[in-house]
């Protein structure tokens, strides 16, 4: 689950993890009167949403008055944000984040991830700090440096030294910087975070090092322990449909542009085998959607009405192995479905394994006009007939 910087920062504070003076924002007012409350310029206007690169789309503002101030402030709020990872739809920017702005000598780099190979914790670092850290990694990875850490032994004290070695940390500032790793390196396990990332870490002209920016993720499966962090959930930074389909615990992620073809499906695997075979008739995949095993005829039916939403859905292709689920359940959840929301585009049904013949039957007196599939290879054929 990712949260939006100010809440990062919130917990950066809880872990002593040096960040500027600020506060949130949800109006204009609000933020003039946080600007006020900081009392001196440089004063900066970032905007609040859960995605990088705000800063080369506009979205953030450093203020040297109060006039300039208004204006930024006033800009950035409510604007459509479009950065390298919102998409070109951008995202709408609710809230802001009122900082002081300081006094940069040098943006650095900071990040803490599980790795998976090693099974280790790494700290990635790098002197070439600041906006562009996926150029620097694609076109000069060696100026990225790496510390792994055995989770089981932790940080230790020739961690910190390695780290603050490979980003040239003056002396003066040695002391904060390594106040700073180890608070962060806490937090990140105690919070069980997929990536905590820190761009730009600055060092500032008093020779104190700050986090800049804040991003974290965490790991879903550990939510459970961290009630406070599930507070910090934003529905309106997800994907609507996403949130739908969680609420019906289906196991839905749309996949976004240039899909045109919608698939319900068991199991991960089988899933990945029909997005494939969609790719193979000429179609494109527009969603992953994983019903389970044990899905009830009204996770079908759900599952079913979110696909057809979509309006760039020309075809739907529902690929399921009869274990658990059997097919005489998935054919009566898939007939009601239909009948509730109506068929707005082909659908093509492939089933095998239990109760097959009962499935069929169903299909074929429920008087809706479904596809039936033989196999694979002919929901492909049948698929190929419908998009083109
Ligand atoms: P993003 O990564 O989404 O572009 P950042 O928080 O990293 O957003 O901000 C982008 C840039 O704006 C930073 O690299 C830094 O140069 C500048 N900046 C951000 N916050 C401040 C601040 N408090 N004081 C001075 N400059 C800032
Ligand atoms: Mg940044």
């Amino acid at each position: 689950m990712k949260i939006h910087e100010y809440q990062a920062k919130e917990l950066f504070r809880k872990y002593n993890v040096a960040v500027p003076e600020g506060s949130v924002a949800f109006t204009a007012d609000e933020a003039r009167a946080v600007a006020e409350k900081l009392g001196e310029y440089p004063v900066v206007v970032k905007a609040q949403i859960h995605a990088g690169g705000r800063g080369k789309g506009g979205g953030v503002k450093v203020a040297m008055n109060a006039s300039d101030f208004d204006t930024y402030a006033n800009d950035i709020l409510g604007m459509t944000l479009v950065t390298k990872q919102t998409g070109p739809e951008g995202r709408l920017v609710k809230k802001l984040l009122i900082e002081q702005g300081l006094n940069i000598a040098k943006e650095l780099y900071l990040s803490i991830l599980p790795d998976r190979a090693t099974a280790q914790m790494i700290i990635m670092a790098s002197e070439a700090g600041g906006m562009d850290i996926e150029e620097v990694a694609e076109k000069t990875p060696e100026k990225i440096i790496k510390v792994y850490v055995d989770p089981l032994l932790g940080l230790q004290a020739y961690h910190l030294r390695e780290a603050a070695f490979g980003l040239n940390i003056p002396k003066e500032a040695m002391k904060s910087f390594t106040v700073l790793l180890k608070n962060l390196y806490r937090m990140s396990t105690e919070y069980d975070c997929s990536m905590v990332e820190i761009n730009p870490l600055v060092l500032t002209a008093e020779n104190s090092v700050i986090a800049l920016d804040a991003k974290v993720d965490f790991d879903d499966n550990a939510l459970y322990r961290h009630p406070d962090v599930k507070e910090y959930r934003d529905l309106d930074e997800e994907d609507p449909t996403e949130v739908e389909a969680s609420q019906h615990a289906l196991n839905y992620i749309h996949l976004g542009e240039g899909g045109n073809v919608g698939n319900m499906v068991n199991g991960a695997g089988l899933a990945m085998a029909t997005m494939d075979c969609i790719k193979f008739a000429g179609g494109n995949p527009i969603n992953f959607l994983d019903v389970g095993g044990g899905a009830s005829a009204e996770q079908i039916e759900n599952g079913f009405r979110i696909l057809q939403s979509d309006p760039n859905v020309k075809a739907i292709l529902i690929n399921i192995f009869g274990g658990i689920l059997r097919c005489d359940r998935l054919a009566n959840g898939v007939v009601q479905a239909a009948r509730k929301v109506g068929m707005k585009v082909p659908v093509i049904i492939r089933m095998e394994g239990t109760n097959l013949e009962e499935g069929r039957e169903i299909l074929k007196t429920s008087g809706l006009e479904l596809i039936n599939a033989a196999d694979l290879k002919d929901a492909a054929q049948k698929l190929k007939e419908v998009i083109q």
